[in-house]
C-alpha cells in the first residue's frame, strides 16, 4: 500500500504546531510516546463487546488481559473498588451514569454551565438537559466560590435524584463532605465529575471525592495525561443503597447497572487500543515521576496566577487551588473572543470562557481560561510562568499592533524550542 503522504504531512504539521506554541488550554496535555504507541496498535482490529470473561466474540483472551490490567491499575490509583474503562469520552461516562441511575424526566442538580459547569451537567443544548429536568447552583458573586447554601436550598426545595459536582472552569477545590450531607438530606445520589483535576486528586493534592460520592467519572486525557477517553469509578456504595432498578425492574448492584449502561446501554464495541493506552497512562500515574508532575502543576499554576494578578488581571476567586485560572478581562476592555484570537496569532493557545455573571454571549464571553498541565508536561517550571504572562500581556495590551504580535510569536518559538516535544518523532 502506498503511504498516505497527504495525511501524514498534515499530522507532521500538527506536530510542529504543538512543538512551537505555548499550550495553555486547561483540558489539554501531551501524552507520552508509549501512550500514543499503544493507541496506534493492533487491538484497534479487535471486536470485544462485553467485559473481560464475558465477551460476545471469540479471540478475546489477550484483550481481556489488557482491559483487566487497565481496570486494576485505575482502581489502585484512586483506591477504588470498581471501575469501568470503556467509555469513549468523558461525556459518554456521564451519559452512562445518567442512564444507569435516572429515569427520563428525573431532576438533576449541577453547576451552571455559565458559572464553570459542563454541558453534560444539564445544559439545555445537551442530552442531560433534554432528557432530565435540570436545576442549577452557581458561585457567589463576591467570592467566585461555589454557593453551597444555594445548592442546599435548591436541593431541599426540588428534591433532585442526583447532585453533580465538578466543573470545567473552576479554580477552587470542592467540599465533597458538604455536598454528600446535602444529598443525604434529600435522598440524592452524588456524582463527582473530576474530568479536570483528576491528576491532582490521584496524588492526594486536592480533596478526595471518592469518600463522599456514590459515583466518580473522569476523562483520561486532561490532567491524567492519557489517551482521549472516559472512566467511571466507585469506592463505596457499589451495592446500590438506593435500590435503583435495571431496565427489567430488578434491583442490581450499582456496578452491574453501570456496566450495563455503558454496554449494551450506550456503546457497542469498546476501543481496546485506547483502553490499552489508558492502561499505559495509568501505569505512569502510579510512578513517582507523575507525583512530581502533579505537584509541579500546582506550583506552576500558583506562580502564573500571581504573575497575572501583579499585572492587574482579575482572577475569579482571586487565585487557584488546582491547574487552571479563570480571568475576567472586562477591566482590560477586552472580550474573551478577541483575546483568544489575538493570542492565537502569537501561537499562545487558550480558550475564551464565560465568567460568572457574564453579560456577553458564549460566542464572545468576557473571559479566558488558562491552564498549565500541558506546559508542565513540557518541563516548564515556576520561573517560566512570569515570562509567559509577560508575553500574553504584551499581546493583550495592544491587540491591533501586528508588528508586536509577530515579535511575540518569534519569542514564543525560541522560548519553546528549549523544551523539546517528541524528539523521537524527528
Ligand atoms: C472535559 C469534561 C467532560 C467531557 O469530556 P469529553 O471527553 O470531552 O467528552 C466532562 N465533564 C467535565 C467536567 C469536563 O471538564
Amino acid at each position: 500500500m502506498q503511504k498516505d503522504t497527504q495525511l501524514f504531512d498534515l499530522i507532521h504539521k500538527e506536530l510542529e504546531r504543538q512543538r512551537n506554541g505555548i499550550e495553555l488550554i486547561a483540558s489539554e496535555n501531551f501524552t507520552s510516546l508509549q501512550v500514543m504507541q499503544a493507541m496506534g496498535s493492533v487491538p484497534t482490529n479487535k471486536y470485544a463487546e462485553g467485559y473481560p470473561g464475558k465477551r460476545f466474540y471469540g479471540g478475546c483472551e489477550v484483550i481481556d488481559e489488557i482491559e483487566t490490567l487497565a481496570i486494576e491499575r485505575l482502581k489502585k490509583i484512586f483506591n477504588a473498588s470498581w471501575a469501568n474503562v470503556q467509555p469513549h469520552s468523558g461525556a459518554q461516562a456521564n451519559t452512562a451514569v445518567f442512564l444507569a441511575c435516572l429515569k427520563a424526566g428525573d431532576k438533576i442538580l449541577g453547576l451552571d454551565l455559565s458559572m464553570g459547569g459542563h454541558l453534560t451537567h444539564g445544559s439545555p443544548a445537551n442530552f442531560s438537559g433534554k432528557n432530565y429536568q435540570a436545576l442549577f447552583y452557581g458561585v457567589k458573586k463576591d467570592t467566585g466560590t461555589i454557593d453551597y447554601d444555594q445548592m442546599e436550598a435548591t436541593a431541599k426545595a426540588e428534591k433532585p435524584k442526583m447532585i453533580i459536582c465538578g466543573a470545567s472552569a473552576y479554580s477552587r477545590d470542592w467540599d465533597y463532605q458538604r455536598i454528600r450531607s446535602i444529598a443525604d438530606q434529600v435522598g440524592a445520589l452524588v456524582l463527582a465529575d473530576i474530568a479536570h483535576p483528576a491528576g491532582m486528586i490521584a496524588k492526594g493534592l486536592l480533596n478526595d471525592p471518592f469518600e463522599h460520592s456514590h459515583i466518580v467519572t473522569s476523562t483520561t486525557h486532561k490532567t491524567l495525561r492519557g489517551p482521549r477517553g472516559g472512566i467511571i469509578m466507585m469506592r463505596h456504595d457499589f451495592d446500590n443503597p438506593f435500590g435503583v432498578k435495571d431496565p427489567k425492574g430488578n434491583i442490581r448492584p450499582m456496578s452491574a447497572l453501570l456496566d450495563l449502561a455503558v454496554f449494551p446501554g450506550m456503546q457497542g464495541g469498546p476501543l481496546e487500543h485506547v483502553i490499552a493506552a489508558k492502561a499505559v497512562s495509568f501505569g505512569e500515574i502510579l510512578t513517582d515521576d507523575y507525583t512530581a508532575y502533579a505537584k509541579q502543576i500546582i506550583r506552576n499554576a500558583q506562580a502564573m496566577s500571581a504573575a497575572f494578578v501583579k499585572r492587574g488581571y482579575h482572577l475569579i476567586s482571586n487565585g487557584t487551588d488546582n491547574h487552571l485560572m479563570l480571568i475576567d478581562l472586562r477591566n482590560k476592555n477586552l472580550t474573551g473572543k478577541k483575546a483568544q484570537e489575538t493570542l492565537d496569532k502569537a501561537h499562545i493557545t487558550l480558550n475564551k470562557n464565560a465568567v460568572p455573571f457574564d453579560d456577553k454571549s458564549p460566542f464572545i464571553t468576557s473571559g479566558i481560561r488558562v491552564g498549565v498541565p500541558a506546559i508542565t508536561t513540557r518541563g516548564l517550571l515556576e520561573a517560566d510562568m512570569e515570562p509567559i504572562v509577560e508575553m500574553i500581556d504584551t499581546v493583550l495590551s495592544d491587540t491591533a499592533n501586528e508588528g508586536r504580535i509577530a515579535e511575540v510569536k518569534s519569542r514564543v518559538h525560541s522560548f519553546m524550542s528549549k523544551f523539546p516535544l517528541y524528539p523521537e518523532l524527528g
